[in-house]
């Protein structure tokens, strides 16, 4: 049997970064398409792929909503999004089409969760969570080193938590809940009360232990739920010289001391880069045909 060609696809809502690789070493080409139309930007996605070779496994990791049921006639398609002429597109379907090779589809979110887990700050653990805490706040569960999810993926972002005691007249910005976890402390939660990004702020602002103080209840709430191996944050906002920490030292105030694993180790920064994405794709893949 010949050698695997994986093509991989990180499908974002302003662009599409695609790669080919025979393994985690080897992600050979990149390119970069912008997210316009549909038809546009896959059938670019296709022609791309038609040029690297002959394809044994696509892996795709795409903003979202996405349909995840197998099952379902709506598998691997946008489900309702505001992005313009998104809504009900086929992601899988166009590439089963043009190479007759398995596609491997998840969130982008959920993805990049696996690819920590198998390759990153996850390593060696088997049970991992992963959030990205940047325009949006998303969350993906790994569990025995296979992605969890119920009837769609994840939207622990959307998670309630009580309002710090300096935070109490901001209202929030989520256009469902307000003051959910993403109204609170994502980057646009973040600028709409202080005017600026939290990595802009100096480093005694209030702003600091506040973003801290929500991000380590979504964690401790994760410790509760399923008692993971690793709690990992990623994203822009986490790009903050040290958020990571006071999110781990209010982590363990928070957690008491009650669960097995000490909050302060269990949390992490992300570890895979501007790979991620690309990475998780691949790992899609991989899981599929383990
Ligand atoms: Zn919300």
């Amino acid at each position: 049997m010949s050698e695997p060609l994986y093509g991989l696809l990180e499908a974002g809502g302003t662009k599409f970064v695609l790669g080919v690789a025979t393994g985690r070493d080897d992600i050979q080409a990149t390119t970069r398409i912008p997210t316009t139309s549909p038809a546009e930007t896959i059938g670019a996605t296709l022609e791309w792929f038609a040029t690297q070779g002959q394809l044994t496994h696509i892996g795709i990791a795409t903003f979202g909503p996405v349909g995840l049921d197998q099952s379902s006639p709506d598998w691997g398609h946008i489900l309702e999004t505001p992005k313009p002429g998104w809504s009900g597109t086929d992601l899988v379907g166009p590439m089963q089409k043009r190479f007759a090779c398995p596609v491997a589809i998840n969130t982008d979110v959920n993805a990049v969760a696996l690819a920590e887990s198998i390759w990153g700050a996850g390593q060696g653990q088997h049970s991992v969570i992963y959030f990205t805490v940047g325009t949006g706040i998303g969350g993906g569960v790994v569990i025995g080193d296979r992605i969890l999810q119920g009837q769609s993926h994840p939207e622990m972002g959307h998670m309630r938590v009580p309002r710090h005691r300096d935070d109490v007249n901001f209202s929030g910005v989520c256009p469902f809940h307000g003051d959910c976890l993403e109204g609170l402390a994502s980057g646009p939660a973040i600028i709409a009360r202080w005017g600026h990004s939290l990595s802009d702020l100096p480093d005694t602002h209030p702003a600091h232990e506040i973003i801290a103080f929500y991000l380590a209840q979504a964690s401790v709430t994760m410790q509760a739920i399923f008692e993971p191996g690793r709690i990992i944050f990623g994203g822009g906002v986490m790009h903050t010289p040290g958020l990571i920490e006071r999110v781990r030292s209010q982590a363990s105030r928070l957690a008491a001391g009650y669960f097995r694993s000490k909050s302060e180790e269990v949390i992490s920064g992300a570890s895979l880069g501007v790979n991620a994405g690309l990475l998780g794709a691949l790992s899609l893949i991989l899981s599929s045909t383990s």
